[in-house]
């Protein structure tokens, strides 16, 4: 294997993503490194875009070294990696590994959507790369998905691109008034899902809509269509390591509270965690959250070998982080999050553990899949015990 100048290749840690969580965990890690903070080369990151993004300014003003062109394909070893840059292929031998690579949008031919394979289909995610490229997106767009609070950005990145938004169709039966309001001015449907997409010679002609409430179905035409949210994690190295992934959950890492990944030394942050779910910011919350677990695992503190199992039953499908032990700190978020296989308009929660009961509350009304479990819910929880189980009754008849 030949190297690339300037890269070090055994690094104390390496981040993979400098997304808002690599970026914030490796600006946290290389200021707080006891000895010797700040030293060049002992926090890497590896980014496989052509630039990393502003976030990794201020990991680079730390300390890190940030590699963009630089591909994660594998592992070497338990936290080493195979890497792909233009200059060559390298190994990267590290002490601690953080999985920073944040998450997709399901791809058209993933949603298994009837009809014609025209171009101009589209995701968020896409659209944003082809307008960064400068590159046309039509004038009369349809944006669809399963959340309004999802399919705004879309619409705001249309209209920067000078493409007017004809229709905004989610599946949801009642948006989140902000999100309707960032709507407002776009004709908006609620309950209606994409049923066909009609092209002809290559090119989209329009689309087929479908109330799924009454089964009615109507066409529309339109020369883009963005289809929104319904993320996946970006997970191949986490699946290629043999991680254990979250129970129930669409592909994410097993984590902790702490953030750790089922591989000692391995860790997880951001949209990788909770794919879809947060802000920028909220991503980088759990980059910082990582500091002090990987610093500790660095001083040779293992964490406490025990871990309590938490379980999400449904209308619950998953929850993350879904392990709690002894001596580990709350989550960053406030609490634990909880997908469900539908908006809960009024979610009554029930924490139980072994014969008790920890917690019974009503939780505030969720627009979209993901409902938050606040933290003092599992305040009483024994880190010691048995399984935590959260379930939920919809106190609202759909
Ligand atoms: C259309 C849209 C608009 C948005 N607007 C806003 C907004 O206005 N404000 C806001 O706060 N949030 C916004 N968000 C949400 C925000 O972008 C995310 O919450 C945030 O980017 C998640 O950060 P992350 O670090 O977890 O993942 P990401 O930002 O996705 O970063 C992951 C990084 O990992 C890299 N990577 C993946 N695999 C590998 C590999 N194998 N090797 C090397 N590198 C790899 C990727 O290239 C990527 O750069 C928006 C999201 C979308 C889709």
């Amino acid at each position: 294997m030949t190297g690339a100048p300037g890269l070090p290749l055994t690094p104390d840690v390496v981040v993979v993503g400098a997304g808002p969580a690599g970026a914030a965990a490796a600006a946290g890690i290389a200021e707080a490194l006891p000895g010797l903070p700040g030293l060049p080369g002992r926090v890497l990151v590896l980014e496989r875009q052509p630039e990393a993004t502003g976030h990794a300014a201020r990991a680079a003003a730390a300390g890190a070294v940030v590699r963009a062109e630089a591909t994660v394909t594998g592992w070497a070893g338990p936290r080493a990696l195979e890497v792909t840059t233009p200059q060559g292929l390298l190994r990267v031998d590290a002490r601690a590994v953080v999985l920073a690579t944040g998450a997709r949008e399901r791809p058209r031919a993933a949603r298994l959507i009837p009809g014609d394979r025209p171009a101009g289909v589209c995701t968020t995610g896409q659209l944003r790369r082809l307008v960064a490229a400068g590159q046309g997106v039509g004038t009369h767009a349809v944006v669809a998905g399963t959340a309004a609070a999802a399919v705004w950005p879309a619409v705001r990145v249309l209209r920067a691109a000078g493409s007017r938004t004809v229709l905004a169709a989610t599946t949801d039966s009642a948006p989140a008034g902000w999100a309707l309001r960032a709507l407002a001015g776009v004709p908006t449907v609620t309950r209606c899902r994409i049923s066909r997409v009609i092209g002809r010679g290559g090119r989209l002609q329009g689309v087929e809509i479908e109330n799924t409430a009454t089964g009615q179905r109507r066409t529309l035409a339109c020369d883009c269509l963005v289809l929104t949210g319904d993320w996946l994690p970006e997970n191949e190295l986490a699946r290629a390591a043999g991680l254990d992934l979250t129970p129930g959950g669409d592909g994410t890492p097993l984590a902790d509270t702490a953030l750790r990944a089922s591989r000692p030394g391995v860790f997880a942050a951001g949209t990788l965690l909770h794919p879809g779910w947060g802000s920028a910011r909220a991503a980088a919350r759990d980059g910082v959250h990582l500091v002090a677990p990987v610093t500790a695992w660095l001083a040779g503190r293992a964490p406490a070998a025990t871990a309590v199992p938490i379980l999400a039953h449904a209308p619950l499908r998953w929850v993350t982080p879904a392990l709690l032990r002894p001596g580990d700190p709350p989550p960053p978020y406030g609490g634990l999050l909880a997908w469900a296989d539908r908006p809960l308009r009024l979610p009554r929660l029930t924490v139980r553990q072994d014969d008790r009961i920890l917690a019974r509350r009503t939780l505030p009304p969720r627009p979209g899949p993901v409902v938050p479990i606040p933290w003092r819910a599992l305040a009483r929880a024994d880190r010691e015990g048995g399984p935590v189980h959260l379930r939920v009754t919809d106190l609202t008849p759909r």
